[in-house]
């Protein structure tokens, strides 16, 4: 499991994990760090990672460490729109394999309204296809006691 998910050398969000780019960090832990969208489709875009190289959400387990590292992701992301988008209204999720652009799991934050307002196309839901809300996932990844 840790060779997994180990640091990629020619993953750009791993490099990005590891502070060795450019990207101006808005949130950063052990576990996780959160940064901009470089390219921003809604008012506010952000996207937070896991520190860990994890895939996509069909990598993650049922386990107690993923479910808190999504729930802590989650959180972060909150906290950050709360703070730089106070009026507006949020949305969390995932993409889901293949309509992933980056290979390494990051959630989107977004404080809407999309911009432009067609982008909201990228982010929907296509029953078990595109889009996943990050409440759902987190359901799904729930262990079961
Ligand atoms: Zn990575
Ligand atoms: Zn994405």
């Amino acid at each position: 499991m840790a060779g997994v998910r180990a640091l990629q050398p020619n993953c750009i969000f791993c490099k990005i994990a590891s502070d060795s780019s450019t990207t101006t960090i808005l949130h950063s832990d052990d576990k996780i760090v959160a940064f901009q969208d470089i390219r921003p489709s809604a008012f506010r875009h952000y996207l937070v990672i896991p520190k860990a190289h994890i895939s996509t959400v069909n990598d993650l387990q049922k386990t107690a460490e993923d479910y808190s590292l999504v729930n802590h992701m989650l959180e972060a992301g909150r906290t950050l729109l709360s703070r730089d988008a106070p009026q507006c209204q949020y949305r969390f999720g995932f993409h889901r394999p293949p309509f992933n652009s980056v290979n390494h799991l990051h959630l989107h934050c977004f404080a809407l309204p999309y911009t432009p307002r067609w982008k909201y196309i990228k982010y929907m839901s296509l029953g078990p296809l595109g889009f996943i809300e990050a409440d759902k996932l987190i359901e799904k990844i729930k262990p079961s006691t």
